[in-house]
């Protein structure tokens, strides 16, 4: 335990909210503590994302405390705090025997799975020393106390704060069974907080990692998000190709890579490094430009393999590919419909971007998600140097949105050799990018 002189948590870098409900906790008689991201990210001043709150108060008598308070989950439930766009989720002590628990949060927090009907079991809440070992991190198991400002540790998490070293707490293949998200987990936070994970937490990852594969989809596009779309994706990539747990977000791009693609490995790390660039200046970004771009060249691949075998229009070869590829990818990550959507816009945009004669330019430049697609079509022609056409086309498009419209209009009748098309084909065609959507 850490008294308050002893230790740079000071409420000035918490949130209001979170300071309420600590209050209010308190107040109402209860064990409260700020726990987890909060209190580890002040100790290394940083910016914490969230604030978690454990407390001895059941969810019921949490509820009976706030009026903005929504109680979640099925068997371990959870107290969400709604300040207007913020949420502090508040959490009852955990008990032993309770193994199964903290994946089920998870599940709950991120799905909607199927009821398992399970039991409340009456152990499945218990002190705060039972709380803090089953918790994953020795990091993540400080506890802050707004009534006497002490840091309680219980896993000598502040020393391994401050040797920067991810140390899962308990038995290392027992918590990686119970929850092999930990294995994600502990990869994040190494990258997130520049840290080393420590030996013995890292050994098993390896061979364990085949126990990703149980991991619900819903889950891991939320682990995605956390893993991509978060300002690390390159250095998470890295990681996760060599603890062989990258399969588990993109099976299709893990092979293509094991094959020694270097043409796609290129592209999806320029895509990261773009991502990463983006969100470290605050830029808003699409997790569906990521998607896109790790499915690009298995996409094209398809396309080829249908082409071999079949003599479907461009349009049609297209959304074959798709069907094949979407369904695969979904077995892994559960992509909202929303973004599956933006996905198939920035793929159709980069046929539509390469026609330009007529009104196609300017039709396309209208297209909501144009934006993405130019986005896309840079990315692709600084990845293919070697393709001048594709090169021309992204030099012709960056100069579009330059000009005046009459000079547009002078660019798009300055096009040689594109030829408008009919609308359905006839024969076969070789496309130049991949398809019509004509
Ligand atoms: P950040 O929010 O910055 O990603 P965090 O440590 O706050 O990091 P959360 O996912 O918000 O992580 O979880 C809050 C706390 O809940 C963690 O610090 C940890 O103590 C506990 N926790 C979360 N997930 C697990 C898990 N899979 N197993 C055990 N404990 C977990
Ligand atoms: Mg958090």
């Amino acid at each position: 335990m850490l008294s308050r002189d002893q230790h740079p948590v000071s409420r000035q870098f918490m949130s209001s909210s979170a300071l309420k409900v600590l209050y209010r906790l308190n107040k109402g008689g209860y064990d409260a503590y700020l726990v987890g991201g909060g209190v580890r990210d002040i100790l290394l001043g940083l910016k914490p994302k969230d604030f978690d709150i454990a407390t001895n108060a059941t969810p019921e008598q949490i509820k009976a405390l706030f009026r903005n308070c929504r109680l979640i989950g099925r068997r371990f439930r959870l107290a969400h705090i709604v300040f207007g766009r913020e949420i502090i989720e508040v959490a009852t002590f955990r008990g032993h025997h309770d193994s199964a628990s903290d994946k089920d949060q998870q599940d709950i927090k991120t799905s909607k799975q199927s009821e398992d009907g399970m039991l409340l079991r009456d152990n499945i809440y218990g002190s705060i020393e039972e709380d803090a070992e089953r918790r994953d991190f020795t990091i993540n198991a400080l506890y802050y106390s707004a009534k006497d400002f002490k840091v309680y540790d219980f896993a000598n998490g502040v020393k391994d704060v401050e040797n920067k070293i991810i140390r899962l707490i308990g038995d290392v293949e027992t918590r990686y069974r119970e929850d092999p998200v930990r294995m994600l987990r502990a990869i994040r936070f190494a990258t997130k907080l520049d840290m080393e994970i420590e030996a013995q937490t890292k050994a098993p990852i390896k061979t364990l990692a085949p126990l990703m594969a149980n991991i619900p989809a819903a889950r891991m596009f939320e682990e995605f998000l956390k893993m991509f779309i978060a300002g690390k994706a390159v250095a998470n990539f890295e990681q996760l190709r060599d603890y062989h747990l990258f399969k588990f977000f993109f099976p299709a791009v893990d092979q293509a890579l094991d094959n020694n693609d270097e043409l796609l490995e290129r592209f999806i790390i320029l895509a990261m490094e773009n991502t990463d660039k983006r969100i470290n200046n605050d830029q808003r970004v699409t997790p569906a430009f990521l998607f896109a771009a790790m499915l690009w060249y298995p996409l094209q691949n398809y396309i080829k393999q249908i082409n071999i075998n079949n003599s479907l229009s461009p349009q049609d070869t297209f959304f074959a590919a798709l069907n094949e590829i979407m369904p695969e990818q979904q077995r892994s990550i559960a992509i909202p419909k929303r973004f599956q959507g933006v996905m198939k816009d920035i793929w159709i945009l980069q046929d539509k971007l390469a026609h330009r004669v007529g009104k196609k330019a300017f039709k396309a430049f209208e297209h909501p998600k144009f934006r993405a697609g130019y986005d896309f079509l840079l990315l692709r022609s600084e990845i293919e140097s070697d393709n001048t056409q594709l090169a021309e086309l992204a030099q012709w498009w960056t100069d579009f949105q330059d000009v005046s419209p009459e000079a547009q209009l002078q660019m798009v009748k300055g096009i040689k050799g594109e030829q408008s098309r009919r609308r359905t084909p006839r024969k076969r065609r070789k496309p130049t990018t991949t398809f019509s959507t004509e």
